[in-house]
């Protein structure tokens, strides 16, 4: 990965190199963190986080779904996110912001450890590739199903709960495909190791319901809004696994990958990019880079001047 000047920790800015936990970390060995992964995007207006406050609040009902008590408020954070991209000097970076509990107690009840925050930002181009957003990728459905929402929490954004995603992708990569796509404990289609999933049939776009073990995903709430914007009828129901193959397009949507048309599931074509994938796509462009007006409220933008960067000064 490529490296920036400053992480924020725990209320303070440190260097990238600097920014360590003990291995004792609770987190480290059971997984009990929240996370972020949100972007921000270089605009005429500045620099702009894309839907901040959304990604800050459902930070916040990860946490609150694993009870984990957050030390900061979401105010401080946002502050904090604004003055690390200033500090680091991106137009535009990948941001991650993760709670953990730290150092103290290993037990599994482990209610008074610390709880750790960190915030990250780094150059990170498009999860998928920058081509893939054009040509599409080769997705293959995974024998790893998603996380049951009896034992886990599909709708927490949550460190351990990435083991899912990681044996779906791994199993993906050896395969030889680009991406995943995990069935959810019924034998429906859930989503991505780390994307939403649409898949557009007779003109209608339909994503699987929160229902199917999806995370609630900000681009896939975006892109539901941007659809019908446009006058597409967008449905919210469940998918069959043979809908994938019998579909005119089919797409994934995330803050890492952004919006990914899928040319080819299981080895059998979808079709190069198609005409309802491409006009979303290019609205949600719009609307990350600042170009459509009637999604501006969805950017935070990152006042400048920057703040004064004491290491710098050079006189
Ligand atoms: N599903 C999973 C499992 C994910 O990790 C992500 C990425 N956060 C998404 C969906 C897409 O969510 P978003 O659009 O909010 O990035």
């Amino acid at each position: 990965m490529e490296k920036s000047e400053w992480i924020w920790m725990n209320g303070e800015f440190v260097r990238w190199d600097e920014a360590k936990v003990h291995v004792l970390s609770h987190g480290l060995h059971y997984g009990t963190g929240v996370f972020e992964g949100i972007r921000a995007y270089e605009t005429a207006r500045g620099t702009a986080i894309f839907r901040h406050a959304d990604h800050l609040d459902r930070l916040f009902r990860s946490a609150m779904s694993y009870r984990l008590e957050l030390p900061h408020s979401q105010a401080a954070l946002r502050e904090a996110t604004h003055e690390l991209i200033r500090r680091n000097e991106l137009a535009s970076c990948y941001i991650r912001p993760l709670a953990f509990r730290g150092y103290g107690n290993l037990g599994l009840h482990a209610h008074d450890s610390p709880i750790e925050m960190v915030i990250a930002v780094w150059p990170w181009g498009a999860y998928l590739g920058e081509d893939s957003k054009r040509t599409g990728i080769r997705a293959k459905v995974s024998s790893w199903r998603r996380t049951s929402p009896d034992s886990l929490i599909p709708h927490a954004k949550a460190s351990g709960q990435y083991l899912n995603s990681i044996l779906a992708t791994t199993e993906m990569v050896q395969a030889g495909y680009d991406e995943a796509i995990m069935l959810d404990q019924r034998g429906l289609v859930s989503e991505g190791p780390g994307e939403n999933i649409f898949v557009v049939r007779d003109g209608t776009i339909i994503t699987p319901p929160h229902t199917a073990s999806i995370l609630d995903g900000i681009t896939r709430r975006s892109v539901i809004q941007i659809g019908r914007d446009l006058g597409y009828t967008v449905e919210e129901r469940d998918v069959a696994r043979a809908e994938l193959y019998l579909a005119e397009e089919v797409f994934l949507t995330g803050t890492a990958a952004e919006l990914v048309p899928v040319r080819e599931i299981d080895d059998i074509p979808v079709g190069e990019p198609g005409e309802i994938t491409r006009h979303i796509q290019n609205k949600f462009e719009d609307a990350l880079y600042g170009r459509a007006e009637e999604y501006l409220e969805w950017l935070d933008i990152v006042e400048q001047p920057s703040v004064e960067r004491p290491s710098k000064v050079t006189s």
